[in-house]
């Protein structure tokens, strides 16, 4: 019994006009193509500005945003710190292409306090890190085929746009036009949770297959929190075949403490790539591991990666900034307490009033979702229908001031910058929408 009706809706006047505009200039209007919220109501927000954990439209409205610019701004919007670095950089000039001391403090920071990497190569996105890291995998194992899971999202480079063919352990097909179908026969997509279709792939694919790609905790597809045991399972498996693990913790790295998802399930991956956090909300991406691994990048080794940007100093400044809150006492300790109980508080409401509804949570990362599973661990187990009634959500949220990801796919995120006060009004306006939703 979704409940449609709407009330007095929010003043999009002039992101309605500057959507209009976008249009004429880029596909669908915008850049990427969450943000042109074909899956939710209305035209898309044009955002003006930032601070903390507030938004603020082209219109002037004000929002307590928990998208976060996708993850990347653990700390919140406009934070003084990153702000004084930046600044202070960009005032040097803004590129070289030759090596700077910046590059070296970004690592030293990372590395030294993670025991899970010995080297790490900066690039410009979590794609581009993504795919590095499948061709390092590649170039080391000389194997060809990968094993992703369907319902991970690892950027959209060629080999990675592919979803799951017919049958349990089949090659993949493209889900995007323009990917060769060749492309797609190297990469086999095997449902979450599901250990008897990973055994069942190695065993077909036997000495071909060059690693295994995960999310740190899948979060591109609702949040697809996996059992510990599994993970193991994974890392074992992987290393009996000679293949690798990667980590893709472009999410969680950083998010799920200072050391990821590595350190969340004690699991050594061959491979970690990182993006988001680390770059402070400039673009920085980078994947990481062994000396000897990495020994097979050029100019080392024999695995060809490069860029022009590779490294930039002011986004280095913005990813050095931010990493060093980071490193604070009790910093994911005060985040993930301050989460818990926002979720908890949501849990208990929807439980008094016994709505089909449910915040999956894993650390300041949530997902709201409508449904009375206990549990959703593979991509399958989600019930599209249940994506009408988050659209509903999604508008009654936006009029009550709280932004969330326009798509009932996507996951939310705390920042320290989420205050009790701030928290506890985006519950009220939760508890509200709630009540229209299933009015
Ligand atoms: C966002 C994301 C990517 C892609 O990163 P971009 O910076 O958008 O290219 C890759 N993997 C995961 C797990 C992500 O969440």
């Amino acid at each position: 019994m979704l409940n449609t009706s709407k009330k007095s809706d929010i003043s999009r006047e002039k992101s309605a006009e500057l959507y209009k505009k976008a249009k004429q200039y880029f596909p669908g209007g915008v850049n990427s193509p969450v943000r042109a919220f074909k899956s939710v109501y209305g035209t898309p927000l044009f955002i003006e500005r930032g601070d903390g954990c507030f938004i603020w439209d082209a219109d002037g409205n004000q929002f307590i945003d928990f998208c976060c610019s996708w993850g990347p701004l653990i700390l919140g919007h406009n934070h003084a710190k990153i702000r004084e670095k930046v600044t202070q950089t960009l005032e040097r000039g803004l590129s070289f292409g030759a090596p700077t001391a910046l590059e070296n403090e970004l690592a030293e920071l990372i590395l030294e306090h993670n025991k899970y990497l010995e080297k790490i190569r900066f690039v410009s996105s979590g794609t581009e890190a993504v795919m590095s890291a499948i061709r390092l995998a590649r170039g080391y194992t000389g194997r060809d085929k990968i094993i992703k899971f369907e319902g991970c999202y690892h950027g959209h480079s060629d080999s990675l746009l592919v979803k799951a063919g017919s049958g349990l352990v089949t090659f993949g097909e493209t889900s995007s036009a323009g990917v060769p179908k060749s492309f797609a026969d190297e990469t086999i997509v095997i449902p979450l949770n599901d250990r008897k279709a990973v055994e069942t792939a190695f065993t077909q694919f036997n000495r071909q297959i060059a690693a295994v790609i995960i999310e740190g905790v899948p979060a591109n597809n609702g949040l697809l929190i996996q059992e510990e045991a599994y993970i193991h399972f994974l890392r074992d498996i992987t290393k009996q075949n000679k293949a690798l693990l990667i980590f893709d913790e472009v999410i969680t790295g950083f998010r799920m403490g200072f050391e990821g998802a590595a350190a969340h399930y004690g699991v050594q991956p061959d491979i970690i790539t990182y993006g988001k956090i680390i770059g402070g909300g400039m673009p920085v991406g980078a994947y990481g591991a062994s000396a000897e691994l990495m020994g097979h990048i050029s100019p080392d080794g024999g695995v060809y990666q490069a860029g022009t940007l590779s490294g930039n100093p002011v986004a280095m400044a913005a990813g050095i900034a931010q990493l060093t809150e980071l490193r604070s006492n009790n910093f994911y300790k005060n985040l993930n307490t301050k989460a818990e109980e926002f979720v908890v508080a949501i849990q208990e409401f929807v439980a008094a009033k016994n709505y089909t509804f449910k915040v999956f949570h894993i650390g300041s990362i949530f997902w709201f979702a409508f449904t009375n599973q206990e549990n959703i661990r593979a991509a399958r187990d989600i019930d599209h229908s249940s994506m009408d009634y988050y659209k509903v959500f999604h508008r009654e949220l936006l009029n009550r001031g709280v932004y969330l990801g326009p798509s009932g796919y996507e996951v939310g995120f705390i920042s320290a910058a989420h205050n009790k006060v701030e928290l506890e009004k985006a519950q009220q306006a939760i508890f509200e929408s709630l009540e229209v939703v299933f009015g």
